[in-house]
């Protein structure tokens, strides 16, 4: 594979995907610049459309948007505010443990660290990526979802099982100048033409650096 190619195609990809809506959780970095909104609502985003958990996100920090304000209220009252997104129980008592935390050790705030940023219950990988990079505009992290972690293979720029080593292996190709912008444009990209199930190969930009690895049916 060749450094040239993947300029190429991140530059093809960019320009599809200026037609395309931003990822929820970008909008809501967009028009907060708030690290504790982007990690809140990303961990809403988990195993959920992007629909609900804008609008999930929407009810939660009409009530409350601090810390302290979430500790005000008692696990069911979180859980009524974000239902339906996936796992809203599991969700509800981890939002909790997070904003403990934060309250006890962080002084309130979101630690701006990836070290620090993993110790917080239900935060991965992703979510600390997405905070790192949308929540403190920090160009020091490609977060990896299945979208993210998808087209890289199907592109043949990873041959990988696991996010996490995609991540690691995409470190090593893709320029740092891209890592930031990465996730936004690989989840648009993946939700609008390089879909998980039968991609739209034929009106695809970069049908022709594309491998299509693992693709067994296209439109
Ligand atoms: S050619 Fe097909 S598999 Fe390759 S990136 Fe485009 S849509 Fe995805």
């Amino acid at each position: 594979m060749k450094q040239n190619n993947i300029n190429i195609v991140l530059k093809l990809i960019k320009k599809e995907c200026r037609k395309y809506n931003n990822p929820i959780v970008t909008e809501i970095s967009d028009l907060t610049k708030n690290p504790f909104k982007v990690l809140i609502s990303c961990i809403l985003s988990l195993r959920t459309k992007d629909a609900v958990t804008a609008k999930a996100s929407k009810r939660l920090f009409e009530i409350a948007d601090t810390p302290e304000k979430i500790l005000k209220l008692r696990t069911k009252e979180i859980e009524k505010l974000i239902y339906p997104v996936g796992f809203y129980k599991t969700k509800a008592k981890n939002l909790k443990s997070i904003c403990r935390d934060l309250k006890e050790k962080y002084n309130g705030n979101v630690p701006n660290s990836e070290e620090e940023l993993l110790k917080l219950k239900g935060v991965g990988r992703k979510t600390m990526g997405i905070t790192m990079c949308y929540g403190f505009n920090k160009c020091s992290h490609i977060p990896v979802d299945s979208h993210v972690h998808q087209v890289t293979n199907r592109l043949n720029w990873v041959k990988t099982k696991m996010p996490e080593q995609t991540e690691k292996e995409l470190y090593k190709i893709i320029p740092k100048k891209h890592w930031r912008n990465f996730n936004d444009l690989f989840v648009k990209f993946g939700q609008n033409i390089c879909v998980p199930v039968s991609p739209f190969c034929s009106r695809c930009p970069v049908n022709k650096y594309c491998q299509k690895i693992g693709v067994k049916r296209s439109r």
